[in-house]
């Protein structure tokens, strides 16, 4: 079974890190329990923009912590074909895969994909923090099954209610692995 699996939110804590040079630029201190969705903004300035803007420093990428039981879970789902996806920018890139290699040796095949072409990813399984991707991913096909990574930005009013019957929500890694176990036992 081919599975991807997103790098923001599900494998790397990119909230956490952006949360500490929030406070450590501009004095606010926020709880990764305020973000409460996807395009979530502090004093006019949106998340996104300033992820996108630390991303481009290799040193920043590298500080990035890892999500809670991803290590473990990716080595128990080694036997399936991963690939990695990603929104980050290409300038990214580099620093990105560095980081990759030295938590995950074993995630080399690497997928650039913005919001908006989630439908492209060419695997069976998505697995992603942000409800908006998913749906864009299971819509495409109705054999493609969606794992939505639950935190407190996940759901952004999208119509993932509607594809209740290919998406799982997990909102830690160990359901994750038992949702594909589960997944896997339903293929022909
Ligand atoms: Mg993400």
């Amino acid at each position: 079974m081919k599975i991807a699996v997103d790098i923001d939110g599900v494998l790397a804590d990119q909230v956490s890190a952006v949360l500490l040079e929030i406070e450590k630029d501009y004095g606010q201190k926020y709880s990764k329990s305020e973000i409460n969705r996807a395009h979530w903004n502090f004093a006019g300035i949106e998340i996104w923009t300033e992820i996108s803007r630390l991303l481009a420093d290799p040193e920043y990428v590298m500080r990035v912590p890892l999500i809670e039981g991803s290590q473990k879970a990716i080595k128990q789902l080694a036997g399936h074909d991963l690939l990695v996806v990603t929104a980050r920018r290409p300038n990214a890139e580099e620093a990105t895969r560095k980081w990759l290699c030295w938590h995950f040796p074993c995630l080399t095949q690497y997928y650039h994909a913005r919001t908006g072409t989630k439908h492209n990813i060419p695997s069976d399984v998505l697995i992603d923090d942000l409800d908006m991707n998913i749906v864009e991913f299971v819509k495409s096909d109705p054999d493609r099954r969606g794992i939505l990574f639950q935190h407190p930005w996940s759901l952004n009013d999208t119509d993932i209610e509607d594809y209740s019957d290919q998406v799982y929500y997990c909102p830690q890694w160990q359901s994750v692995v038992n949702a594909i176990d589960n997944i896997r036992g339903d293929q022909p």
